[in-house]
């Protein structure tokens, strides 16, 4: 079972998806104005380890993970315009930029990444379903969430609503019934980027985006949803409101997942001058590996925050540089299943800390080894970008997979029981179908042979 800490009841529970064929996640993707800093990644990477255990336990074929790409905001077409260009030119730069930076990390792509520009009808098509339920009104060519409307506004975030107001307090605009009430639709001048609406040409507010990108790729309720923490106000708040309210009261998210923030400073060699804080780009070029990095951002617990410098990256240097001596050369394609005691470590709320101490225990065994450091997703290590579990162990087809994995499981049981003739029968018929079982302190593993 895997437990999952969600922010909506702030403990950890049993996950269990509505669909279990179909496991839908979503995590709030870049805004595309700039190269991403090192501590954007660490969403990033943490949900990648999360897609990959759902993944290991779910199917490989039946998890759908959704990261959007924000390509219109005021700061993209600050920046456009600074340049002299369409935003298509910043927005499409940047989101190269970020995706080679994250397969640099071992990120892989996620199933589906809907951009906010191509989701333009969803996003009308929602608010104008909001105003018609009385959710939302349109007020100087602004169209704004009533706040006042939903009286489960703030429980996401535990918010009270006078501490919100005085929050919200910089953006009083005349036109808003509410100083809290936030902006759905808002208008364009001829020059900005801007679409057609019943409310005139204008462009949509961040928080909607997100919730018509999710109605209209996964669906009403999802099982997860993951950003970093400092979205949970105002951001998730708004998309909860929004979607419940367009959705007669269904949840967006069954769990609501929020990674913690990294802390620079230290020793001071992690920010550019004028306190830029360093681009996977840079730290690559400064000579630290993806592995290293991504090894990195999962040293701590997701939720803690992590102090990010040169200190910790030694400490990472140093752990896998004796791993990666362990393995040797490792040639590409299948690779060994994780031993128990790291999916175990990451069943429990993506408890990477204990996976990595897990993975000390076992490193004597080099297929426990690879296993486990693939599975974390070590770019070096990880296989060929494929994300099959079929492809990944050099079968067919996932469901030749999911029937190697039930005769596994099912020979385990019998040699717990102490019935060796039926264990033997059971690696005799694998065999015979060219698998080949290894029995090591960390479980069984298999591999087609
Ligand atoms: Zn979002």
């Amino acid at each position: 079972m895997i437990r999952l800490y969600n922010t909506a009841i702030r403990a950890k529970q049993d996950f269990v998806p509505v669909n279990p064929d179909r496991v839908t996640m979503y995590v709030c993707g870049p805004t595309v104005y700039g190269r991403a800093h090192i501590g954007n990644f660490r969403p990033a990477v943490v949900f990648d380890v999360l897609q990959r255990l759902l993944r290991h336990r779910f199917g490989a074929d039946k998890v759908i993970y959704a990261r959007n790409i924000t390509d219109i905001d005021d700061k993209i077409m600050d920046k456009a315009r600074a340049e002299g260009v369409a935003i298509e030119v910043i927005t499409e730069r940047y989101e190269a930029l970020y995706l080679e930076d994250a397969a640099t990390l071992g990120v892989e792509r996620p199933d589906l990444h809907p951009h906010a520009t191509t989701s333009i009808p969803a996003m009308i098509g929602m608010i104008e379903l909001l105003v018609a339920k009385g959710h939302a009104y349109a007020a100087e060519g602004h169209v704004l969430f009533d706040v006042a409307s939903h009286a489960d506004y703030g429980q996401l975030s535990r918010r009270p609503l006078d501490e919100m107001i005085a929050g919200a307090r910089v953006e009083v605009a005349p036109y808003k019934k509410n100083p809290a009430d936030f902006v759905l639709w808002k208008p364009s001048s001829k020059d900005q980027a801007g679409w057609p609406s019943p409310w005139g040409r204008g462009r949509p507010g961040w928080h909607i985006e997100c919730s018509a990108m999710i109605a209209e790729s996964l669906g009403t309720t999802i099982d997860i949803h993951g950003g970093g923490i400092d979205l949970t106000f105002p951001h998730h708040e708004n998309e909860c409101a929004q979607s419940a309210c367009a959705h007669d009261g269904a949840p967006l998210a069954n769990v609501w997942m929020h990674n913690g923030f990294l802390n620079f400073g230290g020793d001071g060699k992690m920010s550019k001058s004028l306190g830029n804080v360093l681009s996977v780009g840079d730290l690559t070029e400064a000579g630290w590996s993806g592995d290293e990095l991504r090894l990195a951002l999962l040293s701590a617990h997701y939720r803690q925050p992590l102090t990010w410098d040169t200190a910790l990256l030694g400490q990472v240097r140093a752990r896998l540089d004796k791993w990666l001596r362990k393995l040797g050369d490792v040639p590409k394609g299948v690779r060994p299943l994780p031993p128990v005691s790291v999916v175990e470590a990451l069943a429990d709320d993506l408890n990477t800390p204990a996976a990595l101490a897990a993975i000390a225990g076992v490193e004597s065994d080099r297929d426990a080894l690879l296993g486990a450091l693939a599975f974390l997703g070590l770019p070096s290590l990880g296989p060929e970008r494929s994300r099959s579990a079929a492809e990944m162990r050099g079968l067919a087809d996932d469901e030749e997979t999911a029937a190697v994995d039930a005769l596994v499981a099912a020979r385990t049981a019998a040699r717990l029981a102490k019935n060796w003739a039926e264990s033997d029968r059971i690696r005799d018929a694998l065999l015979a179908r060219g698998i080949v079982l290894e029995d090591g302190p960390a479980g069984t593993t298999w591999r087609a042979a």
